[in-house]
């Protein structure tokens, strides 16, 4: 193996988490390499286009370089720019459009294979694989119709369509308000008796107030269980199904980490929740020398509870235990 393919870890995951932990390494002496199965940052490149994250710009910083955006809260565009610049100012090593396929031991080393029949090795590994790959699926039939969509990225597609939007949480609200300000017919779909609780306290009172006055529709306490070309079969708690017409269906149904990544690695996941074993002090997981990261750790229970201003606090936790481990302290 050439020498150009030794690394001081590999970080799995190139998303803002992954550039975390690479920024903390490089700063602190070490030398990552990260791979990347997308584009660089490609959970963020698939977010809605005209997305503004709920956190301010100051507690999504890295490595101690200012955030700068136009208003509080970034674009997804400027969010974009700031970790593309900040990867570029630290010199970090990437591999993408590369999928790590394992990660075996190898004497002291471990060695990851990729899609692209290569390999690297490094004595640590860290997780920091995200989860907007792994949406939650509804499995209704019809659910592989090319008009159903796990994904929303802009409003214009949906113009004079109906389009049933299905979840309570916050994706689902501001998708069916975007749809419903840019001449979409909206039904929302939510399993539960009202919106969720984590629904943001600022678009609150913009969804109530659209489905009271009757500009968006919504059934609550409803599931679909049948999608067709045309039509969408519903089931109100306690009721008979029925059909309303329908010409798109954008499931926002949340997303989770690949379980069958970890566990081929070697971690362990709760059988109940899925929340993966680690040690919260130092970030490794139950397989010596693997740590995880960002919201790969989350469980069913948590996942939503970790976001990049958390998250990004894992990657001095797991770097400082490396380093001790080497036994470079400072
Ligand atoms: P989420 O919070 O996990 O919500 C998923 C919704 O889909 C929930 O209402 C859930 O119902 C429902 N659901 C899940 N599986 C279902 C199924 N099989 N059938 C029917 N309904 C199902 O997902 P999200 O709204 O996409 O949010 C994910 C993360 O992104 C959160 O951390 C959120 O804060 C963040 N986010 C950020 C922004 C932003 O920064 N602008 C925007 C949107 C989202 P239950 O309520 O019953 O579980």
């Amino acid at each position: 193996m050439s020498k150009e393919q030794q690394y001081d870890m590999i970080i799995v995951g190139a998303g803002p988490i992954g550039i975390a932990c690479g920024v903390e390494a490089k700063r602190r002496g070490l030398r990552p390499l990260l791979i990347e199965k997308g584009s660089l940052l490609n959970a963020i490149y698939e977010f809605p286009t005209n997305l503004v994250f709920f956190s301010t710009s100051n507690l999504l910083e890295i490595g101690d370089v200012p955030f700068i955006t136009s208003g509080p809260k970034p674009t997804r565009l400027e969010i974009l720019r700031y970790y593309t610049r900040l990867a570029e100012h630290y010199e970090l090593e990437f591999k993408i459009y590369e999928r790590v396929e394992d990660i075996r031991r190898d004497g002291e080393d471990y060695v990851v294979r990729t899609s692209r029949q290569r390999s690297y090795r490094a004595p640590f590994a860290v997780l920091a694989i995200g989860f907007y790959d792994f949406p939650n699926m509804l499995d209704v039939p019809g659910e592989d119709l090319p008009k159903v969509s796990h994904y929303y990225r802009e409003a214009h597609p949906y113009y004079r369509q109906k389009v049933a939007v299905i979840g309570g949480q916050n994706s689902a609200v501001e998708t069916a308000l975007e749809l419903y300000r840019n001449n979409a017919d909206v039904t929302l779909i939510h399993r539960e008796p009202a919106l969720g609780r984590s629904v943001k306290y600022w678009i609150m009172p913009d969804i109530e107030n659209r489905i009271k006055e009757g500009s968006i529709k919504a059934y609550f306490d409803t599931v679909v269980t049948r999608i067709d070309a045309d039509t969408i079969t519903l089931q109100t708690k306690g009721g008979d199904p029925f059909t309303i017409e329908n010409d798109f269906v954008l499931a926002m149904t949340g997303y989770h980490p690949d379980y069958d990544f970890l566990e081929r690695v070697g971690v362990e996941l709760n059988p109940e929740t899925k929340k993966p074993s680690y040690d919260p002090v130092t970030m490794q997981t139950n397989v010596e020398d693997i740590y995880i990261a960002g919201v790969a750790c989350g469980g069913l229970t948590d996942i939503n509870k970790i976001f990049i201003e958390n998250g990004r606090e894992h990657a001095k936790l797991l770097v400082a235990d490396i380093l001790k481990k080497l036994g470079r302290n400072s």
